[in-house]
């Protein structure tokens, strides 16, 4: 099969299928080849924060990025819900970043006041004040701080509604396309190859997760990307446990608007093995009880694995390469490629389109100035 795009998108996970949305707005001919099913890597694995101020501890160049990201959302899954019917499920409620320690407590009192004295919105409550808020709540949380502008969303439905608007807008979705290689010729990339055959095209971004170290040895010999193996587990209550998320260092309970809570999630680095190991359900389990004693009540729904896809330089690689024109990047987006992910869309789409202040890669991370 010989085919000719103006941009071939390398693996259909959340941030392939947004790059393809934002692509194909400019009515270009965009295609997605997908080795298994569109959203079968990490984007459907993701437990779906938007966590900017409930990640970042202290200034990242990243956090501006992510905080550019999270303002997108709004009108987003109203243009997703408009154009293919896919309701993303986005909550702006906000996520309480609790402490359960003297240690905890300190920390996350100097995370609020760099945050605060850097503008942003950030409310100190005691243990007390929110179980007034979240009466489910047990005793062990000494302290929270309520960060308003933080939401989550659907992660599966997010890359779904991607996926389903870029091919209103003309995009080719191609699951079951192994891409096995680039075709370069004199220094410009002119396709690849796949086990369907060549896809040729005049630009090649590679967006392949975890999976996308053989593509990425060629823009650099130490770029590369790894597995972090997270394991989630699903359970439903009747009753309403929490209204808004719970977030703590290396541990999360999220309610989502259908009744489950999403608890997660494990960190197991440099592992393919998507297995979902007794233990690690254990582990979670007994956390979120020590948390929300009701738990222990709640319905089984289901436990996952996925594989966050972190990059060797601990930033994601988002740009061109130096030398072969037409080959490009978005990829290591880590534990927050879904918060990301229209930013990271939006500035691959300028950035085929010419916009050169979005090659990230040039400034070796950088975002200072992106805008
Ligand atoms: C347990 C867990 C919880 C998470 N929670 C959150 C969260 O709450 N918030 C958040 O923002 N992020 C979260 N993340 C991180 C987020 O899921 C990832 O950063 C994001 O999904 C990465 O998207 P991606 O498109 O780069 O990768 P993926 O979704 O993995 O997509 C890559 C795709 O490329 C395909 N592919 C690979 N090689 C090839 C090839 N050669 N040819 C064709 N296709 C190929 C793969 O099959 C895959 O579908 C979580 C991740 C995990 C595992």
């Amino acid at each position: 099969m010989n085919e000719t795009y103006d941009v071939i998108v390398v693996g259909g996970g959340v941030i392939g299928t947004s790059i393809a949305h934002y692509v194909s707005k400019m009515n270009k001919r965009v295609v997605v080849l997908e080795k298994n099913t569109i959203a079968s890597g990490a984007s459907s694995a993701a437990a779906g924060l938007l966590g900017v101020q409930a990640e970042w501890d202290t200034y990242d160049p990243l956090y501006d990025l992510a905080r550019k990201s999270l303002r997108m959302f709004s009108s987003l899954a109203t243009e997703l819900r408009t154009a293919t019917g896919v309701d993303i499920g986005y909550r702006e409620n906000g996520i309480y970043k609790i402490a359960c320690t003297k240690e905890e407590v300190e920390r996350l009192r100097e995370t609020m006041q760099w945050q605060q004295q850097a503008g942003e919105e950030a409310e100190w409550l005691s243990g007390e004040e929110l179980r007034v808020r979240e009466p489910s709540v047990s005793d062990e949380v000494i302290a929270a701080v309520y960060y308003p502008t933080d939401g989550h969303v659907l992660a599966p439905e997010l890359t779904r509604g991607f996926m389903l608007s870029a091919a209103r807008n003309g995009a080719d979705i191609r699951e079951y396309t192994d891409v096995y290689g680039l075709l370069i010729d004199n220094g410009k990339v002119m396709g690849v190859e796949t086990n369907h055959g060549t896809f040729y095209g005049k630009q090649v971004v590679i967006t392949a997760g975890a999976w996308s170290t053989s593509f990425m040895k060629v823009f650099h010999e130490s770029y590369g990307t790894y597995p972090v193996k997270g394991v989630c587990v699903a359970v439903r209550n009747e009753r309403p446990l929490l209204n808004v998320p719970l977030f703590k260092e290396g541990f999360y309970i999220v309610p989502k608007p259908d009744g489950r809570y999403i608890i997660g999630a494990t960190v197991v680095p440099r592992s393919f093995d998507q297995r979902v190991e007794s233990g690690a359900i254990a582990e979670l389990l007994t956390k979120a009880k020590a948390l929300v004693p009701e738990m222990e009540q709640a319905m089984w729904d289901k436990a996952w694995a996925g594989l966050r896809p972190q990059s060797e330089t601990n930033y994601p690689y988002i740009g061109k390469h130096d030398d072969i024109e037409g080959l490009y990047a978005c990829t290591g987006h880590y534990r927050n490629g879904i918060l990301l992910s229209p930013i990271s869309g939006y500035m691959m789409a300028e950035l085929l389109d010419g916009n050169e202040s979005y090659n990230l890669l040039e400034r070796g991370m950088y975002l200072e100035s992106t805008n």
